[in-house]
């Protein structure tokens, strides 16, 4: 191989897909035939045979701003250009910069420390090693149809059984039922939930825990946001046992829920964790753990090293993406453009009952497919047979939720009105 050229066949990309020994990997999901991307722009993609979708998916809520957005492009290549990598032995302003404007944008009144990573699963396990480190407890609550991560400490606080492997998993984590008003374990209402919680501590635990771990709006668990009076009837529970409360805004983070930059602000709470990752790079890795700083001196004087956290060329592109928000009204848009597609998607409920529930809030929502309204029994093979038609019709979309009958809709955050009505025009 002495040159660099690509190649684009199918045939070879399929066969050389064998060298990967994940089956996540090998086998073509959600289409029976690849689809081999080449290049986007904004909210769109194009394929390498050049057919045009609109990325529904955000290529799996990464892309925040738009793919290709010129503003990350530059900021990103002239760092690449001047100094690729500046070890965390020596000092760089970006990182510093960025440290402190990821800090702004936590609640007023508290003392923000950031340390950065290069994906979610990396900085949950930094968040439950902190949880454990600074409480000297073990014992963590998470969420049944949580997904936090693939790492070997994010798959422990990671619910949904299709994400763990069948290994002895850290030890300690009870799971409760999350209120999941559509289908959850206990019926709609915030009480009975929060009454499992209490019961969770009392018997499943020592009584002492390290903390609790929550998505505002749970993406692999279906687009399941949590209704006003849970995280905080959870997290008072939670701090009177003298754990620490930790907000996972992977999915939910940077404006995309329309009504608050983070999706945790629209509860009246204040974390003592925060984990980050995903949309502020816009497809760029980069994670962090943004905590308060009474909780995250406990790690002060240990030894805490990501060989490229605090990468300059991932926190310009982390700077640019925080900037492009503001400056383009992002948070706004996906409020306005997100309310307009729920609206259309709630019509189009009405006239199929194979919809059996429609939720999220911004852009982060989803349709949830069911065999039967009343039994709510699922009904994944319609989301594959819809799957195939829109993306003849120009749509990349995936599905997620424990029974894989839900279809996300989480496009990068500039989706525009007329968008919406392709969307609808395309997906019947
Ligand atoms: N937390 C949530 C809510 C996620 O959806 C994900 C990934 O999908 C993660 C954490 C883990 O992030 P990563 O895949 O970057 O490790």
């Amino acid at each position: 191989h002495s040159n660099l050229e690509v190649d684009w066949s199918t045939e070879s990309i399929v066969e050389r897909r064998n060298r990967f020994y994940s089956a996540s990997q090998r086998k073509f999901v959600p289409y029976k035939e690849p689809l081999i991307l080449k290049r986007g722009k904004g909210q769109y993609v194009w394929d390498e045979k050049d057919q045009k979708y609109i990325d529904l998916l955000g290529m799996n809520l990464c892309i925040s701003v738009g793919h290709a957005h010129p503003q990350v492009v530059k900021a990103a290549t002239e760092q690449l250009a001047e100094l690729t990598h500046c070890t965390t032995m020596f000092y760089h302003p970006v990182p510093a910069q960025y440290a402190e404007e990821l800090a702004a944008t936590m609640p007023a009144g508290h003392d923000w420390v950031v340390h950065f990573t290069n994906s979610g699963a990396e900085a949950i396990d930094l968040a439950l090693l902190m949880a454990r480190t600074h409480t000297g407890n073990i014992d963590m609550l998470a969420l049944a149809s949580s997904y936090h991560g693939a790492t070997f400490g994010a798959q422990s606080v990671t619910g949904i059984s299709g994400f763990r492997h069948p290994v002895p998993q850290l030890g300690g984590v009870t799971f409760v039922a999350e209120p999941n008003q559509y289908r959850g374990a206990h019926g709609e209402g915030v009480e009975p939930y929060l009454g499992e919680v209490e019961r969770a501590i009392a018997s499943s635990t020592s009584g002492r825990l390290a903390g609790m771990i929550v998505e505002p709006v749970q993406g692999y668990g279906g687009i399941v946001p949590m209704p006003q009076g849970y995280i905080s009837g959870a997290f008072e529970r939670v701090r009177a046992a003298g754990g620490v409360c930790i907000i996972d805004e992977v999915q939910s983070g940077v404006g995309r829920t329309g009504d608050a930059f983070w999706a945790f602000e629209s509860h009246g709470v204040v974390p003592d964790i925060v984990v980050v990752a995903k949309g502020v790079g816009n497809g760029i890795p980069l994670g962090a753990v943004i905590a308060k700083r009474d909780v995250a001196e406990s790690m002060a004087d240990k030894f805490l090293f990501h060989t490229y956290g605090a990468n300059p060329v991932a926190c310009a592109a982390g700077r640019a993406v925080l900037k492009v928000i503001r400056e383009e009204r992002l948070q706004e848009n996906a409020r306005a453009v997100g309310g307009a597609l729920k609206t259309r998607l709630e019509e189009l409920k009405k006239q199929y009952p194979l919809i059996g529930d429609i939720r999220g809030q911004g852009l982060m929502l989803a349709i949830e497919l069911v065999k039967d309204g009343t039994t709510k029994e699922p009904a994944p093979e319609a989301a594959i047979a819809v799957f195939e038609e829109t993306r003849r019709n120009g749509l990349v979309a995936s599905r997620s939720g424990p029974y894989r009958n839900v279809i996300r809709m989480c496009p990068p955050l500039c989706l525009s009105m007329a968008d919406v009505e392709d969307v609808m025009d395309r997906f019947v």
